[in-house]
């Protein structure tokens, strides 16, 4: 039994890592929500455009999420805290 509650506390805690990682690194962030602003690159140029599935909905980081995953990670200075957040992130 304490085994499970154990889990669920590393479970939680890696949980507040990352959401605390994208709060402080990723521009989306918005307390909470993300503003949905990504960049694709088309024809070798590069647009900026609203995500509507991110787009005034709550931060997904820790779900996945590509903007942090090539945008945010590579874009930390920090060297703990960019590989922490390669070890937090779902891959
Ligand atoms: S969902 Fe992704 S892009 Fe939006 S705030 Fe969270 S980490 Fe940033």
């Amino acid at each position: 039994m304490e085994h499970i509650c154990l889990c669920f506390y590393i479970s939680y805690e890696n949980m507040t890592k990352i959401l605390n990682i994208a709060r402080q690194h990723c521009a989306n962030w918005n307390a909470g929500k993300c503003i949905g602003c990504v960049f694709n690159r088309r024809h070798n140029k590069l647009f900026v455009s609203l995500d509507s599935d991110l787009s005034g909905k709550p931060c997904v980081v820790e779900k996945g999420c590509d903007y942090f995953e090539y945008v945010v990670i590579p874009g930390i200075a920090d060297k703990k805290i960019k590989d922490s957040a390669k070890l937090l992130r779902k891959t």
